[in-house]
């Protein structure tokens, strides 16, 4: 570790640095307090700037604006934007974005292993070796024996390009990335519903709204800012009712006017139940039945009566003791949800990271369809995004190993044409077969099928779930890293570290959970030899000889590109230009036109540019026949099933103040008092386990182990302990199940079968 007088690439000495940011002061990020949303909120001490420029938080899918204010070529202040639609609020992770961009974990040089060891290299050595290794393994084995595994941080820019390189160019659709393990349970779920991904939803719903659903969500630790929005309308209108579905007993249930403690893995059962209600207490909107929907179960069609009769073996007094709730409690929530004047339902990580993701995103969405609680002020089904982009960059772009740009996929040879012209390449190029998923890729890394990954962004050997077997693939394969930090636990496992630029030292595009596009500014350099992801996609494209296909090389220019071939689709964004993002926080696609104003409410006709249609409540367009799918679901018995030996339900999440895999918000010293190393347990689990309050536990799965300290709670319901999953010292994601949803691939963190005991005397 340097001391305080090392000098750091930026010119000053860390304690310099540290001094000028505020820092060694330790009073940069205050805690203040909002009417019972205490440890949300944060205020920054005025600093003295040459420069404010706007821009976004380089976290969570909220997507607040920010404005970065800029002293000498450094960022000495975040606060937030007033005009952006976080009303000028940051949470902490908000304003720390800041000190991320200088801890001393910063990677200023390309490593390269020789001798098991990690040495500091060039560019040109690091480049001529990668180039080298994929060109080896694509002439020798084939294009589908290379992979690239990004993420939803990078920029909207920099997955695209990798995207068309890989699929156009290299040839092979092995690519995907963190967005598989959070959210493509959503995506899966719109598109299945609706015939097109992304909610149809705004922020400026939860203005309007009586009822907020909110499933699967710790929103007021994991979107703090969107959770102080839904305060806000319970302040100013106190009748507003939050019912909240989740295991734990979080601060967001807390709040909660109905808290439904829902055992780990039976959301099918509860969704059905509340629609049975629906139907039995004459909830139906049966204009919306009538008109605007149809039914399947599979691939067979079905009508409502179906729906009626498949529902009546989910009565809340036959899910009641499976979902550990009373039949009561279930009776109250779905008569809130139905009969308030417009109900908002809000779900993130704990419905998607599920076995059965898909479906109980397709349930959620069928509860809105069947009430009407959709398509107007305040009613909609809005699912949230986890990472800063990866809606737009991962989900949008088709950066998947199903997909292709705008809604498109591989498996459709006319979308394959399609872009196949629009990326100017031989009809025939692009593969029709699907690439590894990300469970299946490191899996593949491991049976020596894939040979060569490039990561991007993302610590997969952290992040996935059963982490261990999957990390004996990224040993076992060339793997090369591209990261702003090192060492994280994927990094220690690369043949090449490439020292990556982050935020405002690159320049792109990043879209949130509401279709709102917006811009990062370039207006910071990178330390030392650090370079943008964008640059690293490009290199890698001249050296592998695919330089002709990366016509676009500069940010605006790729957004452009991306813009002309969104444009004939659902997706049409042609107005959105980066002039317009410069000028206001960003804008919500559909915007077919730069004088659109963009689109808070998609399919309603009048509103959504997309619909042709002058009158009716809806025009679900992406639809063949206009009409969403309520999908009919029996809940599946456990993929990780509870026994004697396994016989607790492990689930995982996050703490308030840090961000996944903690390689950003883990080095600071900010932080270094918050906890992110303990296993809530009942007070009765821990009782028949001689456990007490503190006491190191391990935790066995059929998948691994890892230990944790208790902290004995009710907080959990008897028979589920919890864990965030942020350590890396820690690491219980080796112990988490690696089960996939068969429709979206996500894997099932939520529900893994533990036993936990005591390690010390
Ligand atoms: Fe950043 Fe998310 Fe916090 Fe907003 S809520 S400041 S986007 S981390």
């Amino acid at each position: 570790m340097p001391d305080d007088s090392t000098p750091i690439p930026h010119g000053l000495t860390r304690r310099e640095l540290l001094k000028r940011l505020g820092v060694l002061a330790g009073g940069s990020v205050m805690a203040g307090s909002l009417s019972g949303c205490e440890a949300l909120w944060y205020r920054q001490p005025a600093i003295d700037v040459d420069a404010w420029h706007q821009g976004v938080c380089r976290f969570c899918g909220t997507g607040c604006g920010v404005k970065i204010g800029i002293q000498d070529g450094l960022v000495v202040d975040v606060k937030g934007d007033p005009d952006a639609h976080n009303r000028g609020r940051l949470c902490i992770k908000g304003i720390l974005n800041r000190d991320i961009l200088y801890v001393e974990d910063r990677l200023h040089h390309p490593l390269i292993r020789h001798n098991g060891e990690l040495q500091e290299a060039s560019w040109d050595d690091a480049m001529t070796l990668i180039a080298e290794r994929f060109r080896e393994s694509i002439d020798d084995y084939g294009a589908d024996s290379v992979a690239f595994y990004g993420s939803g941080q990078l920029f909207t820019e920099e997955s695209y390009t990798a995207n068309k390189l890989f699929k156009a160019g290299i040839g092979t659709n092995n690519i995907d990335g963190n967005p598989r393990l959070c959210m493509t349970s959503a995506a899966a779920g719109y598109i299945s519903v609706f015939g097109a991904d992304e909610p149809m939803g705004c922020y400026e719903d939860i203005d309007h709204a009586d009822c907020f659903f909110i499933t699967g969500s710790n929103t007021h630790d994991c979107h703090p800012i969107i959770w102080e929005r839904v305060m806000d309308r319970k302040r100013s209108r106190p009748g507003t009712q939050i019912i909240v579905v989740d295991p734990r007993e979080t601060p967001t249930a807390r709040r909660a006017d109905i808290h439904l403690p829902l055992t780990p893995g039976t959301d099918v059962s509860l969704y059905n139940a509340m629609i049975h209600e629906f139907i039995e207490n004459d909830f139906i909107d049966e204009e919306m039945v009538e008109d605007y929907l149809t039914f399947r179960q599979g691939d067979a069609e079905r009508t409502f009566e179906d729906l009626r009769a498949h529902v009546s073996n989910y009565r809340p007094e036959d899910v009641a003791d499976r979902c550990g709730l009373s039949a009561r409690r279930i009776r109250e929530a779905a008569d809130v949800f139905a009969s308030s004047g417009a109900t908002m339902s809000l779900w993130t990580m704990g419905l998607n990271q599920q076995a059965q993701g898909t479906a109980c995103n397709r349930l959620v969405n069928a509860m809105h369809l069947l009430t009407g609680h959709i398509g107007r002020p305040g009613a909609t089904p809005f699912s949230i995004t986890g990472q800063p982009n990866a809606g737009g960059g991962i989900r949008d772009t088709g950066s998947l190993a199903h997909a292709l740009p705008a809604g498109r996929v591989v498996a459709n040879p006319e979308h394959r044409a399609e872009m196949e012209d629009h990326w100017g390449v031989e009809r025939g190029t692009i593969s029709p077969e699907r690439g590894y998923h990300a469970v299946e890729l490191f899996e593949a890394m491991r049976t020596g099928d894939v040979r060569c990954c490039l990561v991007m962004c993302t610590n997969p050997a952290h992040s996935l779930p059963g982490a261990e077997r999957y990390r004996e693939g990224m040993e076992r394969g060339f793997l090369v890293v591209a990261d702003s930090v090192h060492p994280t636990e994927t990094s220690k496992l690369a043949d090449v570290v490439l020292p990556a630029a982050m935020w405002t030292e690159k320049g792109g595009v990043f879209s949130q959970s509401e279709r709102r596009y917006h811009i990062v500014p370039k207006i910071t350099e990178p330390p030392g030899d650090a370079r943008s992801d964008l640059d690293i996609i490009v290199e890698l494209a001249d050296r592998l000889g695919y330089g002709d296909l990366i016509t676009a090389r500069e940010p605006e220019e790729i957004w452009e590109e991306w813009k002309a071939i969104a444009a004939d689709s659902y997706y049409n964004f042609e107005g959105i230009t980066y002039e317009r993002m410069h000028e206001q926080p960003g804008l919500l696609w559909p915007c077919p036109d730069e004088d659109h104003p963009g689109t808070c409410r998609r399919y309603v006709p009048g509103e959504d540019p997309m619909s042709d249609r002058d009158e009716g409540r809806h025009d679900f367009y992406a639809r063949p026949d206009r009409r969403a799918v309520i999908w009919l679901h029996d809940q599946n018995p456990p993929s990780d099933p509870p026994t004697d030996e396994y016989p607790l339900i492990m689930t995982t999440g996050r703490v308030l103040e840090h961000w996944h895999t903690a390689t950003l918000t883990g080095p600071l010293a900010q932080l270094e008092d918050i906890d992110i190393e303990f296993l809530e347990i009942h007070p009765q689990d821990a009782r028949r386990r001689n456990i007490n309050d503190g006491d190191e536990v391990l935790i066995t799965s059929r998948r691994g182990e890892a230990t944790l300290h208790a902290r004995i709670t009710d907080k959990v319901p008897l028979g589920t302990v919890f864990a965030p999953f942020h350590s890396a010292r820690r690491m219980i994601n080796r112990t988490v199940n690696d089960t996939v949803d068969p429709f979206s691939f996500e894997p099932e963190f939520k529900v893994s079968a533990v036993d936990v005991q005591r390690t010390i005397a």
